[in-house]
């Protein structure tokens, strides 16, 4: 590789060396000035791309599917091509074939996609288009999870104790895994995005997680070869983000933390990492140049390292060769446009800065925090949600709250791609300051339609622990109890539900289909029946709330043993704001009204004081006796839309409770499908490869079939 055999590189090149290959120079003939480029991914990162290109005068093409036809990154530039079918962002072919057709001089991958895809890369490269990001080799090194690791280690980078051969029968495997000893992590040496990795704690489940890891590494990447490597209990992730331009020049542009994970996937990132010594941090960032230079890396790239809380070493664990989705974060302690410093590199440019101004910057502007917003059920295990976007409403951005968002009100979040909404990142001078902003940043984002993870990451936000910087990968199992404690929902939420709901249907003055006896249009009284959309989809005992109206904006109402006598409540339509006068407060609340996913029972989504509420208007009797419940209950039905990848049970198969049923994919995860109970399986209703809806039977059963 070109730079690698410029640059001898071993672990002896140290900071002085380093800094004197700043001072190479580069002739003003070598840059090549990009005009136009072709955006070569979806969502936020595309938006986030074309906002820093348009600033800089470059041209921008995007390109779409017919699911994302009116999503915000199709209609932000004037050139937008359809490719169609949901799975074209993978297409590399077609999309340099646009990118020539528009005359586009570069691509830039964004993240995920066609990113760290050598293949694009050499393609884009041959094609005579600038690959906005690293050579296509340094990608191809850095993708394997094991190849990197050979290099790292030869560059005298520390690497986990692992297994990262060829020979991949299950005995080898196992047996190396015995060698290292348990609890041992198994790895898709093509992975990413946590996809294709299971632990392993005991020698007698290793077989089955090797072929669970292996089948969704398959899926994910079409490649399953594996690795093994030591478990670490306690570790912290902790990256390093560096650049590199063309000529020798590299910067390491801080740490960050992002230990904050579930299914291996980052939800909280923030800079500088809490509680790391400095002499560990200076080392890490050292660490990071040298494994960039061993590759001959050129633009932006992460160099993540598992850090050992018990031992406090750390390790090696890959390079993300593209922009990553936390580069807010190092962006907001730097007050550098990362999009731009690509663009820099791209055209031939030198580094903006070198690693002392860098070094400066960090010490003069504080500290940041990542949330990313999800589609998503923390409840049920963080499944993701889809659907209509409702009710969006974000905090105030200023220069120290941003939000990077692929999506507005009305916009759907779809199954076909990743369902992160937004990401919001606060600056403080200092941690404390920077996550006292990110809660109350979080208090004033309000979604209704999917659920969202916002709710927990608030609880994150004030949990003592993570507000004490003593984060682990582990966190969220480990305060599993106080992150996900249930919060009863306040009289006064459901006071202005039913007030809500009255103000609502009366000013509608149309009868619907679930109209309770009322006395005209105005003056009338009503008793709803609420329930809470209750934390694992448990059926939640409705409460009845009654309401009276006294006149135009006056009620009462009572909620159990609670009786407000008297209080005054207007709706404002155009903000959807219920301010409601207490005796003892004034509480605005927003209020929105929604349909449930059968249509059936309409869903009020409340944001008040902080905290949001989801609360369902339960069905008349009559209803829920015509929805035959029983037939519903003898089939197992499909969790969310979801495409059948495995069917593990036949027709007349016995079944016990939690019995894997049929494995889905949905939004790009696995599930599992268990039986509710013991039965006997009567069909199979769904073979592999079909889709379903939401809702749609996957398993039937006996009649004489219990479920619990
Ligand atoms: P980061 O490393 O920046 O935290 P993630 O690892 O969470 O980012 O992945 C970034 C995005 O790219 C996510 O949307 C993830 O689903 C997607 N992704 C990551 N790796 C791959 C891959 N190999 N193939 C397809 N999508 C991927
Ligand atoms: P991906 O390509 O999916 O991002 P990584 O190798 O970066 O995969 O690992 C993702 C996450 O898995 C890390 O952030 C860390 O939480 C956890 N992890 C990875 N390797 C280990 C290990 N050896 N021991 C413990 N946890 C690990
Ligand atoms: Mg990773």
């Amino acid at each position: 590789m070109r730079a690698a055999q410029r640059i001898p590189l071993t672990s002896s090149i140290g900071r002085a060396a380093l800094a004197r290959r700043w001072h190479s120079t580069s002739s003003p003939s070598d840059i090549k000035p990009l005009t136009s480029i072709l955006i070569a991914n979806r969502g936020e990162i595309a938006l986030r791309v074309g906002r820093t290109a348009s600033e800089y005068g470059i041209r921008t093409t995007t390109i779409y599917t017919n699911p994302d036809a009116h999503s915000q990154h199709a209609l932000s530039s004037p050139f937008a091509v359809n490719l169609g079918a949901p799975s074209a962002y993978l297409d590399g072919d077609r999309i340099i074939d646009v990118a020539r057709a528009q005359g586009c001089q570069g691509i830039h991958p964004g993240y995920g996609f066609l990113s760290e895809n050598p293949g694009f890369a050499r393609k884009c490269t041959e094609a005579g288009l600038t690959f906005i990001g690293p050579p296509w080799q340094a990608i191809e090194t850095m993708g394997s999870k094991s190849r990197s690791k050979e290099i790292m280690t030869a560059a005298g980078v520390p690497c986990i104790p692992g297994y990262h051969g060829a020979e991949q029968a299950v005995d080898v495997l196992e047996k190396e895994a015995k060698k290292i000893g348990y609890p041992v992590l198994l790895k898709a040496v093509k992975g990413g995005g946590g996809k294709g990795m299971r632990i392993v704690t005991s020698p007698d489940e290793f077989r089955s997680q090797l072929e669970s890891a292996k089948s969704e590494a398959r899926n994910s990447f079409g490649d399953d070869v594996m690795l093994v490597e030591k478990y670490i209990t306690t570790p912290r992730h902790i990256e390093v983000q560096v650049f590199a331009d063309k000529y020798g020049n590299s910067v390491a542009l801080g740490e960050r933390d992002c230990s904050v994970q579930r299914r291996h996937q980052k939800i909280l990132e923030e800079s500088p990492a809490p509680n790391l010594d400095d002499a560990v941090r200076k080392d890490l960032w050292e660490k990071a140049r040298q494994a960039a230079l061993a590759v001959g890396y050129e633009g932006a790239g992460t160099v993540e390292f598992i850090f050992d809380n018990e031992t406090g070493e750390f390790f090696f664990m890959e390079m993300n060769t593209r922009l990553q989705v936390e580069h807010p974060v190092t962006e907001m302690v730097t007050g550098e446009d990362l999009v731009r410093w690509q663009f820099i590199v791209a055209e031939g440019g030198r580094l903006p800065l070198n690693q002392e101004e860098v070094e400066q910057r960090i010490k003069e502007r504080g500290h940041a925090v990542e949330a990313r917003i999800y589609a998503e059920d923390p409840n049920m295990n963080f499944m993701p949600s889809t659907g209509v976007l409702q009710h969006l409403r974000t905090p105030e951005p200023t220069s120290t709250v941003r939000i990077d968002a692929g999506f507005v009100a009305g916009d759907e979040v779809s199954s076909h791609y990743d369902p992160m909404i937004a990401k919001l990142i606060v600056q403080g001078p200092t941690r404390t300051a920077a996550l006292q902003k990110m809660r109350a940043a979080l208090e004033q984002y309000e979604v209704a339609g999917p659920t969202t993870n916002i709710e927990f990451l608030k609880r994150v936000c004030v949990s003592p622990a993570f507000v004490a910087g003593e984060v682990e990968t582990g966190y969220i199992q480990k305060y599993h109890d106080e992150l996900f404690k249930h919060e009863e929902v306040p009289d006064e939420a459901w006071a202005q539900a039913a007030i809500g709901m009255l103000l609502e249907e009366s000013s509608r003055q149309e009868a619907t289909l679930l109209q309770p006896i009322g006395f005209g249009t105005s003056f009338q009284h009503r008793v709803f029946e609420l329930a809470e959309i209750a934390p694992q989809g448990d059926e939640a005992p409705s409460i009845p709330v009654s309401v009276t109206q006294l006149g135009p904006d006056r009620f009462s109402a009572t909620v159990g043993s609670t009786i407000y006598d008297s209080v005054t409540s207007t709706y404002d339509r155009t903000s959807s704001t219920l301010t409601t006068f207490f005796p003892h407060t004034r509480i605005a609340t927003t209020l929105v009204r929604s349909s449930s996913p059968d249509n059936l029972t309409p869903i009020l989504t409340l944001f008040q004081r902080g905290t949001s509420y989801k609360l369902r208007l339960a069905a008349p009797k009559w209803l829920e006796a015509a929805l035959g419940k029983k037939d519903v209950a003898n089939s197992v039905l499909a969790p969310m839309p979801c495409k059948v990848l495995r069917v593990e049970v036949k027709e007349g198969d016995e079944v016990i409770k939690d019995q894997p049923l049929v494995v889905v994919e949905s939004m790009k995860m696995e599930m599992v499908v268990r039986s509710p109970g013991e039965g006997k399986v009567k069909r199979v209703v769904h073979g592999v490869g079909d889709i379903c809806a939401m809702g749609t039977a996957l398993v039937e059963f006996e009649d004489e079939g219990k479920s619990e």
